[in-house]
Parts: C-alpha cells; sequence; structure tokens
C-alpha cells in the first residue's frame, strides 16, 4: 500500500470537500472502522488518504467523544453515519488533537451534530492562521485559503488536563508536548487505548513543520513506558494501529533525525550539504516508510533549525 504525501492527499480530501456531493452512505467508507476496545473505534485513512488522517470514537454511558474530525468534511460526515448506526447517544464533544487542517476539517460537521469542540488553548488562534502556513504559505492555493478561513474555531481551550466523564467512562484529555505547540492526546484508562493524532505517525514519515523534537522524543518516550503500555492500542495521526513497539520504533525515527543532524552540524555543515549528508543515514533505516522521500528532507531542515535555535514555530496568542 502506498499512501501520497499529505499535501497529495489534502488535495484529494479537498475535491471532495468543494464537490459536496459524498454522501454518508458511500458505498465505500474513506475509513476503515475498527472496533479497539468496548465502545472505542478507531477510523483509520484509506489507502487513497480520502479522509486526509485518521480518527476515532468512545461511546460511553451519556454520550460520544469524537477525537479529531479529518480534513475532509465528507469523511466526517460519514464518520457521523457511522457512529448513529452504533448509538443513538448525544455526540458531547469532538477533541481536537492539534490544529493542523488534516485533522480539524471535518470539526463543524460534529458541532451541527451538538458537539462542543474541544482543543489545546493555541489552537483556537491558529486554525485559521498557521493552517495557512502548513497549506503553502504565501502561495497557498485560493480553495485552500477558503477551506482555513471556514474552519470552525474551538468552544473549549485546554492547557493543562482535562477528564470528561461519560457517566462511569472516564476519558483523559492531556496536554503533551512535540508536534505543534498545542497538541492534545486522549485516553480510554479502561480499554487501554491511547488515541495520539500526530504525537505517532505509524510508517509514515512524520511532518515537523512547527515540532520541537526534543520535546516529542520525551513525549514518546512517556507513552511507551506508561504502565499498562504493553496492553494499550495506540491510534496514530496517520498510518495503522500501533503497539508499543511501533511506539517506540516511532521514537527512534526522532532520535535518529536528531542525532544524525546534530553530527552534521558539527561537523560544519549546513543547508542543502547538511540534508545530503542526514538523509541516507535516515534512508538507510526508514526509506520504506510513506511519504518518505517527500518529508525526510523537509524535516532535516526543521531539526537543523531547532537545533540551531532558528526555528520558526507558531505564536500562542495570549
Ligand atoms: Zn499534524
Amino acid at each position: 500500500m502506498s499512501r501520497k504525501p499529505l499535501l497529495a492527499a489534502v488535495g484529494a480530501a479537498l475535491l471532495t470537500f468543494i464537490a459536496g456531493t459524498t454522501t454518508a452512505r458511500a458505498a465505500s467508507l474513506p475509513f476503515a472502522l475498527k472496533s479497539i476496545g468496548p465502545g472505542v473505534y478507531a477510523a483509520i485513512d484509506g489507502p487513497e488518504d480520502q479522509a486526509g488522517s485518521n480518527a476515532g470514537f468512545i461511546v460511553g454511558e451519556t454520550g460520544v467523544v469524537v477525537v479529531d474530525a479529518f480534513f475532509s468534511p465528507a469523511a466526517a460526515k460519514a464518520l457521523l453515519a457511522e457512529i448513529r448506526r452504533i448509538t443513538p447517544l448525544p455526540i458531547r464533544y469532538v477533541v481536537n488533537t492539534h490544529y493542523h487542517a488534516d485533522h480539524t476539517g471535518g470539526d463543524a460537521v460534529f458541532r451541527e451534530a451538538g458537539a462542543t469542540i474541544i482543543a489545546h488553548r493555541n489552537v483556537r488562534g491558529w486554525v485559521r492562521t498557521e493552517n495557512i502556513n502548513l497549506l503553502g504559505g504565501a502561495g497557498i492555493k485560493p480553495a485552500y485559503r477558503m477551506l482555513v478561513e471556514g474552519l470552525a474555531l474551538p468552544d473549549q481551550g485546554v492547557s493543562g488536563d482535562l477528564t470528561l466523564w461519560l457517566g462511569d467512562r472516564r476519558v483523559e484529555v492531556r496536554s503533551v508536548k512535540g508536534h505543534t505547540g498545542g497538541d492534545l492526546v486522549v485516553a480510554v484508562p479502561d480499554a487501554h487505548v491511547l488515541f495520539c493524532g500526530d504525537m505517532v505517525w505509524w510508517r509514515v514519515s512524520p511532518n515537523v513543520i512547527d515540532g520541537t523534537v526534543a520535546d516529542w522524543m520525551a513525549s514518546v518516550a512517556g507513552f511507551a513506558a506508561a504502565s499498562d503500555a504493553a496492553e494499550t492500542r495506540f491510534v496514530p495521526g496517520h498510518g495503522e494501529l500501533a503497539d508499543v513497539s511501533d511506539v517506540r520504533d516511532f521514537g527512534a525515527y526522532l532520535q535518529l533525525l536528531s542525532k544524525e543532524t546534530a553530527a552534521a552540524r558539527a561537523n560544519g555543515l549546513s543547508g542543502e550539504a547538511l540534508v545530503a549528508a542526514v538523509l541516507p543515514k535516515l534512508k538507510a533505516v526508514y526509506g520504506g516508510w510513506e511519504a518518505f522521500d517527500y518529508f525526510a528532507p523537509k524535516e532535516i531542515g526543521f531539526m537543523a533549525a531547532e537545533l540551531a535555535g532558528t526555528k520558526r514555530r507558531p505564536v500562542p496568542a495570549p
């Protein structure tokens, strides 16, 4: 199976968005819905990347929590329809793991269904601005700009941890550091499930455009060191369901990226020469990961900027 790089995927999802013709009961869903615990489901993006990212939901006694909303509102509508096939309970919340448009594009679908949109407190200031940078900056396509400027804003901001109760069922929303400066993960302790958003990627080269890899490595090590890690299903932002060994593999990728970039800097390299020196070392181990050729050279540049102290990152609003 090969997936297109994120921006190509976003393009495919955008076509669906603009056309607005995909029905909620399309013959084939844009994701695979997987039961990963009692009343806990992961929606794993299909091979054509029509949804744009992974998502999921948790059913409790008193309602439903959705985690992430894909890029494509059509895919979000399809997920809403799948939820409705499973339970008539209200959709109480949609939790965004971060502001990136491939995880927030369908928020309005769940808000219209009655959900409160919860995100890290920084997301509200970034969702309609920083996504311009994510999707091409000054040269962003007009259709992308239209999409970004129409994204729903969160209703509730989280800067630490938040516990949501669905009757007796406890859902833990946790602030973590690494991918964007406004990241949440969602744990379902009774089912040993952790929705990781883009804090974990499964055999897909990650986008570190907004990342702080030093923090990210520590967060991923923390996921793998949890007392129930061996029995936990980890839902990554992109790629298939992960277990703790996959999470450790992803952490090792970040470590190699950091280590080899630091070594190249220590050898006096910078710019394209640094990328040319580091890329083969990453490729030797991870060249088979999806989107490696697209993302890895950019990641090395971002990593070098982080180590040099010149990395551009989104700035939190007051
Ligand atoms: Zn992301």
